[in-house]
């Protein structure tokens, strides 16, 4: 490691009181973490970062779900002092309020779809917003910049991280409104905050900019990618949520000849033409064929799952072509059926992915320069005392036109 990382090291060590053991920035973040489980008295009141992140850890486990995801943001306005269980001398970022957040995945965590996700967790793993404070070994950001918050925390340099893995990172991964709280409060620490930030750019709106937290990454890696989209090839993505629409977007990158967008929501099916579907196809007990009739009768090189229930996935089995590819990215609650019988000799392949935001700075620069477009993405937008509305309004999106829906605080 660099004589720079060394001195940032020791500069940890020195504050935290413990005993130099390596150079590795990481490996001493990690270990500060354990220490701290371990003596969460060990800090002092004088970080920003460590007051912030007691709003997040005074919520009461095993208690009912939260029905307000804004978790218990109000008793941590209460002024007592309660030990933080996260080390503030991790290199973490923490934005200030006013800033958008939208919500989506999170729908599915109140449904009960990520078992990992505790009780009064505050949800959120987008958004964007200024950074009120930075922890000691921070480089890259600091106070006042206007950052992206990336739905992947990552730690730059474990095993995963290194292999472009990020969202199995060994201290990050998905935790942003999952195993840490989230975005939606009016400040959020953002662990590791060098390889977990993006500045935001020139050129697109910040809400437009927002959409590079989850929703063009993992249309573009977890679809696209996956799905190993080709100049030529059909594709066809099942399910017209903003991810679906986001690989509307990021599949014309690869010039696919046709592009087929396949949903309930009558509105989504006619946004997903505006911006580049070659055909809507109405889900349902006829999608199948139309599809075939569309095809030849071959069925899609590439079929992307992206609504997470099992009768979209036995549809994504139904269209994919002989050496084609399903990828899914939909957040599936409970088993599937996988039809082995009709698939078997079909050299096909099914990917399952996680994102890890690998891509974003390259879409940003993409949305920088207009060849992306995402505004059409952002339908609503609340303030922070309209939270349930949002949610009432994303939970019945279809009767609202919602796509994306936007927190500003
Ligand atoms: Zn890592």
């Amino acid at each position: 490691m660099n004589s720079k990382n060394a001195q940032t090291t020791g500069g940890i060590h020195d504050k935290g009181g413990h005993s130099a053991r390596t150079s590795y920035i990481n490996a001493v973040n990690r270990r500060a973490l354990v220490s701290t489980s371990h003596n969460p008295h060990a800090h002092d009141d004088d970080d920003e970062s460590s007051r912030i992140c007691r709003k997040g850890t005074t919520h009461p486990r095993g208690a009912a779900p939260p029905a307000d995801p804004r978790g218990h943001r109000r008793r941590s306005k209460d002024g007592k002092k309660a030990p933080s269980a996260v080390n503030p001398l991790v290199p973490s970022v923490s934005a200030i309020r006013n800033k958008p957040h939208p919500i989506g995945t999170d729908l599915h965590i109140l449904k009960g779809d990520v078992a990992t996700c505790a009780t009064g967790r505050i949800l959120g793993h987008e958004g964007t917003g200024v950074v009120h404070s930075v922890g000691a070994s921070v480089t890259t950001f600091k106070p006042g910049d206007r950052v992206i918050v990336s739905c992947i925390t990552s730690c730059m340099s474990c095993e995963f991280c290194r292999k472009g893995l990020a969202s199995h990172c060994v201290d990050g991964g998905w935790i942003l409104g999952h195993t840490i709280d989230g975005t939606q409060a009016e400040y959020v620490r953002v662990p590791h905050a060098d390889g977990s930030l993006h500045h935001l750019i020139s050129g697109a709106s910040e809400a437009a900019q927002a959409m590079c937290s989850d929703v063009l990454p993992t249309g573009f890696e977890c679809g696209v990618l996956s799905g190993r989209v080709k100049p030529g090839s059909s594709v066809a993505i099942v399910g017209g949520g903003p991810i679906g629409l986001g690989i509307v977007l990021t599949a014309q990158l690869y010039s696919p000849s046709s592009l087929i967008m396949i949903t309930r929501d009558a509105n989504r099916l006619k946004i997903a033409a505006s911006l580049g579907a070659t055909h809507c196809i109405t889900f349902g007990p006829n999608a199948a064929e139309e599809v075939m009739a569309l095809t030849g009768g071959r069925g899609v090189d590439t079929v992307i799952e992206a609504a997470g229930v099992p009768g979209t996935f036995d549809l994504c089995q139904d269209l994919v072509a002989v050496g084609g590819t399903i990828a899914n990215l939909g957040v599936h609650g409970c088993k599937v059926d996988l039809h082995l019988d009709k698939l078997w000799h079909k050299n096909i392949a099914i990917t399952t992915s996680l994102v890890d935001t690998v891509s974003t700075g390259m879409l940003l620069k993409l949305l920088s320069s207009g060849k992306i477009k995402t505004d059409a993405l952002v339908t609503h937008t609340f303030s922070f005392a309209e939270m349930l509305d949002a949610y009432s309004t994303f939970g019945a999106a279809a009767e609202h036109k919602a796509i994306k829906v936007i927190i500003d605080f």
